[in-house]
C-alpha cells in the first residue's frame, strides 16, 4: 500500500497502524507543559480558580464525612462516593442556606433570612468545581480500593482537607470540542505563544508552542484537559494531549514469534548509572556518572532552608525565602528529569527489547546510607520513562523476576558466587572467570529474557521489533504529514558503544 502523499510517498511498512491516506491512529497520551506569563489581574484570577478548586474539594469531603456520621444514626442514609454523586451533592449544597445567606430587614422592620447560595460562583469557571468533586471521588475510591485490597501499591489513607498553606494551588479544566465552532482550550490564538482557557481567557506563555500547534492543525493531536498549577514561584499549564502514533520509521519493526534473541539487559547501579549488554557478553551502552543534582545542591539547599527557618512566620521575607527554596528544588528536579529523558531516549531508539531487573526501590531506600544516592539516581522514574517510550515505538521492556540473582551468577559459565559484596567491582566466579560486575549483571538479565521468552509470565511482554540502529533523525527529510509528531528530542548523551568485553 502506498501513502497518498503529495511530496514523498513512503511504502506502508509492516507494523504500520495507519490506514490508507495517512489518517493517524490516536493511541498515545502525552503532556505539553508551558510556563505561564500572566498579568497581575490574571494572576489573581488563577489564584481564585485554584482557591475555588480547593474549596470545592474540601466541601465535597465535608459532605461525605457528615453523611458518614449521619449514617451511624440512620443506617439507610446515602453517602455520595463517586465523582458524579459528589458533583450533584455539591451543586445541591451550593444553593442552600449553609452556602450563603444574608439578613435583610423588610418594610415592617422584621428581620428575614434570604438564602443566596454560594456567593459569586460565576467568577470562577464552573468546571473547576466539577473537576474538584471528581478528584475527591477519586481520593475516596483510592482509599476504599486500598482498604479492600483491590488497589495495588502503598496503603492509601482517607482523604484529608487541603490546607491553604500547604496544598499546591492547582485546578483542572476540561476541553470541549463542539461540532461547530472552536474547542474550549486553544493554543496560539491571539499570539503564537499563548494559551486560551475557558473562563480564564488568553494567557501568555514563555515557551514555544509551535510543535503542539502544528500537531493540532494537522489533526495529529487533541487537547483533552488542562491542569494549571503554581510551583516554584510560577504558574504552569500542563496540556494533556491525545496524540497520533509515531511515524513508522520511528517504530521498531515487528519481530518473528520464534526469534528469541536480541534482548538487551539493562543493569542500573550507583557507580555507573547503567550498563546495557546483549546475552553474548557484548556491552552496548555504559552511562557513567549521572549528575547528582541533589547531592551537588545540598550546600545551597541547607543554606536556603536555614535562611527560611530564621524568617518571621507570616512575613514577606519568609514568603520570599520559601520561594527561593522552592526554585532550588525545582532546578534539582529538572536536572534529574533531563538526564533520565536523554538516557531513556537513547536506549529506546537503539534497542527494541530491553530487560530491567525488578528493583525494590522503596525497600532499598530503607538503607539510610544509600537512600539519598538512590533517590538522586531516579531509578523508578527511569523505568517508567523507558516503558512508555518503548511502548510508543512498539518495542518491549521486560522485568526480570525479583529473586533472579543477576549479580551473583556468572554470565560465562552460569555458576553462582554468593560471597560477592557491593564493594567488589569485578565479578569472579569459582571457575576463574572475571567480568566487570555491572556488565556481568546486564548479560545475565539478557539471558533471563531469552530463557523466559516463551513463558507465560505476564511480565514478559509480547515481541517487539528489530533493533533499528540506523534510524532517520527527525528533521527536513521527514514525511511532511508527520513532521509535527512528538518525537522525543534527539539530545546528545554520553552514551558510547563500548567494544566487546
Ligand atoms: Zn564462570
Amino acid at each position: 500500500m502506498q501513502c497518498q502523499s503529495p511530496t514523498t510517498p513512503w511504502v506502508r511498512q509492516a507494523g504500520c497502524r495507519r490506514v490508507m491516506g495517512c489518517s493517524p491512529v490516536m493511541a498515545r497520551h502525552t503532556t505539553f507543559m508551558f510556563c505561564l506569563d500572566p498579568t497581575v489581574e490574571q494572576r489573581e484570577m488563577l489564584a481564585r480558580h485554584a482557591g475555588a478548586a480547593r474549596f470545592a474539594f474540601n466541601q465535597c469531603l465535608r459532605i461525605v464525612t457528615t453523611s458518614l456520621t449521619q449514617r451511624r444514626i440512620d443506617p439507610g442514609g446515602q453517602v455520595p462516593w463517586t465523582g458524579f454523586d459528589l458533583i450533584n451533592a455539591f451543586n445541591g449544597w451550593k444553593k442552600t442556606e449553609a452556602a450563603g445567606r444574608v439578613f435583610a430587614v423588610d418594610a415592617n422592620g422584621m428581620v428575614v433570612v434570604r438564602i443566596t447560595g454560594l456567593s459569586r460562583p460565576s467568577e470562577v469557571c464552573q468546571q473547576v468545581f466539577e473537576e474538584a468533586a471528581v478528584d475527591c471521588g477519586r481520593a475516596l475510591g483510592a482509599w476504599s480500593g486500598s482498604r479492600s485490597g483491590q488497589r495495588k501499591g502503598k496503603r492509601v489513607g482517607f482523604p484529608r482537607f487541603k490546607k491553604k498553606t500547604r496544598a499546591v494551588p492547582s485546578f483542572r479544566l476540561r476541553n470541549k470540542h463542539p461540532k461547530d465552532g472552536k474547542p474550549a482550550i486553544r493554543i496560539g490564538e491571539a499570539r503564537p505563544r499563548s494559551v486560551t482557557l475557558p473562563g480564564v481567557g488568553t494567557l501568555r506563555v514563555y515557551d514555544d508552542t509551535r510543535r503542539l500547534r502544528r500537531m493540532i492543525t494537522k489533526g495529529r493531536a487533541k487537547i483533552l484537559f488542562a491542569t494549571i498549577n503554581h510551583r516554584a514561584d510560577r504558574w504552569w499549564v500542563s496540556l494533556n494531549v491525545e496524540a497520533a502514533d509515531l511515524h513508522p520509521a520511528h517504530q521498531h519493526a515487528p519481530r518473528d514469534e520464534a526469534d528469541a534473541d536480541g534482548w538487551v539487559g539493562v543493569d542500573r547501579g550507583l557507580s555507573a548509572f547503567l550498563v546495557a549488554a546483549t546475552s553474548d557478553g557484548h556491552e552496548v551502552a555504559r552511562i557513567g556518572a549521572p549528575p547528582k543534582p541533589l547531592a551537588n545542591g545540598m550546600v545551597r539547599q541547607r543554606r536556603l532552608a536555614k535562611a527560611l527557618s530564621r524568617k518571621q512566620k507570616g512575613s514577606h521575607n519568609r514568603r520570599e525565602a520559601g520561594a527561593r527554596l522552592g526554585r532550588h528544588h525545582h532546578r534539582v528536579a529538572n536536572v534529574r528529569a533531563h538526564f533520565l529523558h536523554q538516557v531513556s531516549n537513547t536506549l529506546v531508539k537503539t534497542h527494541d527489547q530491553l530487560v530491567l531487573e525488578d528493583l525494590n526501590v522503596s525497600g532499598m531506600l530503607r538503607n539510610h546510607r544509600l537512600a539519598r544516592a538512590i533517590s538522586d539516581a531516579g531509578w523508578a522514574e527511569f523505568a517508567r520513562l523507558l516503558r512508555y517510550k518503548q511502548a510508543w515505538r512498539h518495542g518491549a521492556v521486560a522485568t526480570a523476576d525479583r529473586w533472579y540473582p543477576s549479580s551473583q551468577l556468572c554470565s560465562i559459565c552460569g555458576d553462582r558466587n554468593t560471597e560477592l559484596t557491593l564493594a567488589d567491582r569485578v565479578y569472579t566466579c569459582p571457575n576463574g572467570h572475571a567480568v566487570d560486575r555491572d556488565l556481568n549483571a546486564a548479560v545475565n538479565l539478557a539471558h533471563w529474557a531469552e530463557d523466559h521468552q516463551t513463558s507465560t509470565d505476564p511480565r514478559t511482554p509480547k515481541h517487539g521489533g528489530r533493533a533499528t540502529n540506523a534510524r532517520r533523525r527527525d528533521g527536513a527529510d521527514q514525511h511532511p504529514m508527520c513532521a509535527g509528531e512528538t518525537i522525543p528530542k534527539d539530545a546528545g548523551t554520553d552514551v558510547h558503544t563500548a567494544s566487546a568485553a
